[in-house]
């Protein structure tokens, strides 16, 4: 399958949570990543050699350049914050992904968590039809998952999403506050443009 681009709707819900801060610089000092990081992208060849230097760089400035990378299609976010939303085949790559980030909690002693979603994504756009908004939607539900499931050690877990503008990438830290107080007027919107 050749490389994706974003939909214009996606391009355009995109640039308004970049214009409202929904997506934000990402700030490495801000989390605690002496032990390195879990780290859940979708496994997409086009775009895992940009994800993964931006990671290296924000682990690096975080003093430990530990990735601990398990990549399934799909992502964290899909995957995890799918729920019943996905096909039961994506409920079961969702459950083994889990299973893996428990797991590596415990045994590698890794606290931080960083869930990714991207843009666009070929499960998103060629298997499931959905538009970004359903994707950040999961992204937040996924990093809730894992915190529910990593309660009482010092897990600590953010939501990401790397969107490949065309002649550009960029890495995000996602706000899920104003992502919720926002979603309504960015997709109307968006929807406006179109
Ligand atoms: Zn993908």
């Amino acid at each position: 399958m050749a490389k994706l681009f974003l939909s214009q709707h996606d391009r355009r819900v995109l640039e308004l949570c970049v214009k409202y801060k929904i997506c934000k610089e990402v700030d490495a000092a801000k989390l605690p990543l002496h032990h390195g990081a879990i780290v859940l992208p979708c496994a997409d060849g086009d775009q895992m050699i940009r994800l993964f230097m931006r990671i290296l760089d924000i682990l690096t400035k975080g003093g430990n350049p530990r990735p601990h990378w398990p990549a399934l299609n799909g992502g964290g976010a899909i995957l995890l914050g799918g729920g019943q939303d996905l096909p039961k085949k994506y409920r079961r790559w969702g459950d083994v992904l889990f299973e893996n980030v428990v797991d590596s909690v415990r045994a590698k002693d890794i606290e931080t968590v960083l869930n990714l979603g991207h843009a666009p994504c070929f499960m998103a756009y060629k298997i499931l039809n959905w538009p970004i908004e359903r994707v950040i939607d999961c992204l937040f539900r996924g990093k809730t998952r894992i915190r529910k499931s990593i309660h009482g050690s010092n897990g600590h877990v953010t939501g990401h999403l790397h969107v490949d503008w065309g002649q550009h990438d960029e890495l995000y830290y996602m706000d899920r506050n104003l992502w919720i107080s926002m979603r309504s007027q960015i997709i109307a919107q968006a929807q406006q443009k179109n």
